[in-house]
């Protein structure tokens, strides 16, 4: 549970988080109509934070909600509730809501949109996990395709991803893969996935269905400038369980291997040398690079 002392900002105000209220015709809670980020903090520096802000504003357009703020006011709203709460490295929760309406659908009775933002600790895999890596199973539950909710709409409807997450639950894993319509990979519920065989790093395209993760794009960006080959390209279950390597992707999960699929052992069953060395290179490099938290 969060400490209710916590500094949040909501509707242009910072108070207490157990002070802090959101009414009940707020169609965020109503019909999961917003839009959310989460966001990493290391060493006192907001990691990709203008990614993150851009994304925000790219959902929330998509779904005509007009934030009141721009991008150098939520930057700031993000820096400061970090600040408030003396966090050097922290879990961020930017979220923006329809806001108030009436009990309808229709958003054009909502004519205020609502933010807030809570900055936090973050609890994450064990340090042996990275070395272990972990099981995942496939979902039954299709990840939705870009006709129904865009994946790439980081929305507060998660609906589909938690479906996805109970069905691992039960099967005692923390993460499911979750296939397109057509049956390729997509992604998982909150992380997105890699492949490796022989040498070469596989990732599916977004348009398949997936969200455009952050931590996706830079590990793109780090494994390329390492050298390895890497191609955005479709690939199946049968891919997955051929793998030398398997990782996923995600600003809480960093990257994290997956050595279990469907009871299938991928590899030789531990974190891969390519896994180990991307996650190297993330770790440093989010340790380096940000957005000052303080002045
Ligand atoms: N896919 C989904 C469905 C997600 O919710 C997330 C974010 N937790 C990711 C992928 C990873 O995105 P990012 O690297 O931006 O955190």
């Amino acid at each position: 549970m969060l400490d209710p002392n916590l500094i949040v900002y909501l509707d242009g105000e910072y108070l207490p988080l157990g002070e802090a209220k959101v009414p009940l015709n707020d169609h965020g809670l109503l019909y999961g109509d917003g839009v959310f980020e989460g966001i990493r903090a290391y060493n006192g520096r907001i990691f990709k934070l203008d990614e993150h802000i851009r994304r925000f504003q790219d959902c929330a357009r998509a779904l005509m909600i007009e934030l009141p703020l721009t991008a150098a006011e939520l930057c700031k709203i993000v820096r400061e509730c970090c600040a408030k709460n003396d966090l050097n490295d922290g879990y961020i929760r930017l979220v923006a809501t329809r806001g108030s309406g009436d009990l309808g659908l229709s958003p054009t009775k909502c004519p205020e949109p609502r933010v807030f933002c809570i900055a936090a600790t973050i609890s994450l895999y064990p340090p042996e996990m990275y070395e272990t890596g972990i099981p995942v199973i496939t979902a039954q539950t299709r990840r939705n395709n870009a006709t129904i909710v865009d994946p790439q709409i980081k929305s507060l409807n998660y609906l589909n991803n938690i479906l996805a997450k109970i069905e691992a639950n039960f099967a005692g894993a923390q993460e499911a893969i979750m296939l397109a319509q057509n049956g390729v990979v997509a992604e998982c519920t909150a992380d997105n996935i890699f492949i490796v065989r022989d040498g070469i790093i596989y990732t599916p395209p977004i348009y398949i269905g997936a969200l455009d993760g952050i931590t996706r794009q830079t590990v793109i960006q780090l494994a390329r400038t390492e050298g390895y080959e890497l191609h955005e390209k479709e690939f199946t279950l049968f891919n997955v369980y051929n793998a030398d390597e398997c990782f996923i992707t995600g600003t809480g999960a960093e990257c994290i291997a997956v050595t279990k699929a469907d009871n299938r052992t991928i590899g030789n069953g531990t974190a891969g040398t390519i896994t180990k060395k991307i996650l190297a290179l993330y770790q440093k490099h989010v340790r380096e690079n940000g957005t000052n938290i303080r002045d």
